[in-house]
């Protein structure tokens, strides 16, 4: 519906017109404790150590969840390297058959899988279940396309696996990050050890289920959870050949500097402060819809939000208010619920973080609009979408990536000042272009330091489109035919 059809829903119904509750049946079978995948099984931590994982929408604790120690880690990367070999020699078609019967595995798990991922990140269903889990699927069956085809994909090139390749992910998408990590080292013939975020293994570890539902070959992906020290373990292990991760720009530079000294290719997606820059001939109506989702769906866990808004001068007004407009139609609350489109914040810490930002950014002088939602569930971790006006580009909130559901809006007068204001920032994963003109896009587009630009749409993906950042936003791409070079010799 666009907020022009919404607004004329709420003046036909009035303020108290509302949706009836549509609560997600399906429920995962979580057990109660989980081990470390390594070698094919899953096997109590030498750590001795374990911490509970919860559900951040009702704080109530969904598990018990293993912390690798450096033990654990050593055994990983052994049994990595031990199947490599093995893993590297097999046929191509017949690596491509695992990545296919994962894939489907994948399709015919998908709701149990997309219940389990909102249960334990918070997101709303509608997300985990409309965009995780099919790109998590496309994912597999993208690479497992290309696992015999690597001879054509380098053509000329006799291409060989690296070897063990270290992969650490972040809470926001943990199933999808986890697809986009292990399709396309396994369809080049590597094999690999996976660290998931703190927050959010459950799904890793569901998937190391179905990893060993379709047979893979035991060592050829090891999971071991844990915290940033467990990480920092993987990443800095003498075993590996390749390390890519996928978290905020402080933790990569640590890996950077970890790696320097050695000749390890690294791959490091991080954070960004993401633009959506709105031309006055745009359609308007769909340019509220795409920044609406572009920042406040997912709460705003998303690398590449749109988390800045740059709007020609002449249209700020009613923009603004249509923006307004939507926010107080948007659903926040039970991320079970089917028709909740702002689910909880992943953690205390994220929420405590955005909180801080959002006080400095008032301290500051810009002027914040909530969405006033006075019924947010007393339990878990909440904070109501919004954005500011009045924002200056030095203002924290202009700068910082927040990863939370705030919208930082700002003006322009010509598309010159729409281009320097979007490129001020350190970081350069993604930005938004929105207008009427073909050559203003083409224009803009070539000239944004981002790696990804969309044009009148915002956070679109493809397995086949590769994916990745500039500037402090890291290097190397993930998706696509760039995705397969950082896996090949
Ligand atoms: P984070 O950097 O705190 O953690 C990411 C992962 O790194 C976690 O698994 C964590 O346990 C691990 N880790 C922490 N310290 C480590 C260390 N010293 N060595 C090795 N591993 C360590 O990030 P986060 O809070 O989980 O995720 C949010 C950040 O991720 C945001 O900045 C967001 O923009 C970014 N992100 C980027 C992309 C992208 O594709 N560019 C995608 C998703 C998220």
């Amino acid at each position: 519906m666009t907020s022009a059809e919404s607004r004329t829903v709420e003046a036909l119904t009035g303020s108290d017109w509302d949706y009836s509750p549509a609560p997600e049946r399906t429920r995962p079978d979580i057990a109660s404790e989980y081990g470390l995948f390594i070698d094919g099984e899953f096997k109590e931590p030498q750590s001795g150590k374990t911490f509970a994982t919860t559900n951040p929408a009702t704080g109530e604790r969904l598990a018990r969840i293993s912390e690798a120690g450096e033990a654990d880690v050593d055994a990983a990367m052994a049994a990595a390297r031990a199947a490599g070999p093995k893993w590297a020699r097999l046929k191509g078609r017949e690596r491509g058959k695992y990545l296919f019967r994962l894939a489907r595995r994948i399709q015919e798990c998908a709701r149990e899988l997309a219940v389990l991922e909102t249960m334990d990140g918070g997101k709303p269903i509608k997300e985990s279940r409309d965009v995780d889990l099919p790109l998590a699927a496309q994912h597999f069956f993208y690479h497992g396309g290309w696992a015999d085809k690597l001879q054509w994909a380098f053509a000329g090139r006799n291409v060989r696996p690296r070897g063990v390749c270290g992969q650490i992910i972040p809470w926001n998408f943990p199933l999808l990050m986890a697809a986009w990590k292990l399709a396309p080292a396994l369809a080049c013939g590597n094999t690999v050890v996976l660290k998931p975020a703190e927050t959010t293994s459950l799904s890793a570890l569901h998937l190391a289920r179905l990893l060993q539902e379709i047979d893979l070959p035991p060592g050829v992906v090891n999971i071991v959870t844990g915290a940033g020290d467990t990480g920092r373990l993987v990443a800095s292990h003498q075993a590996v050949r390749k390390v890519a991760f996928t978290g905020s720009t402080e933790v990569g530079r640590l890996i950077m500097q970890e790696l320097a000294p050695r000749e390890i290719p690294l791959t490091l997606e991080l954070g960004g402060k993401s633009a959506n820059i709105v031309f006055a001939d745009a359609a308007i109506d769909q340019a509220v819809e795409g920044v609406v989702g572009g920042i406040w769906f997912n709460q705003g866990h998303v690398c590449c939000a749109g988390s800045r808004l740059l709007v020609e001068e002449s249209i700020l007004e009613p923009f603004v208010a249509a923006l307004r407009d939507r926010m107080a139609q948007l659903r926040v609350g039970d991320p079970l619920d089917k028709n909740t489109d702002v689910g909880a914040i992943n953690s205390r810490e994220q929420l405590d973080r955005i909180r801080s930002l959002v006080a400095a950014g008032q301290e500051e002088g810009a002027i914040l609009h909530d969405a006033q939602t006075d019924s947010l569930p007393e339990k878990g971790h909440w904070f109501p979408p919004c954005f500011f006006t009045g924002v200056q580009p030095s203002h924290i909130v202009a700068r910082e990536e927040i990863f939370g559901p705030v919208l930082a809006v700002m003006t322009f007068r010509t598309p010159e000042e729409a281009i320097r204001r979007a490129n001020t920032t350190p970081y350069g994963l993604a930005a938004g272009v929105w207008t009427d003109k073909g050559s203003k896009i083409f224009e803009i587009a070539r000239r944004m330091e981002a790696g990804v630009v969309w044009c009148n749409t915002y956070n679109q993906f493809d397995a086949g489109s590769p994916f990745g950042g500039v500037k402090e936003s890291g290097f190397g791409r993930e998706g696509g035919l760039h995705g397969l070079r950082g896996y090949v010799r």
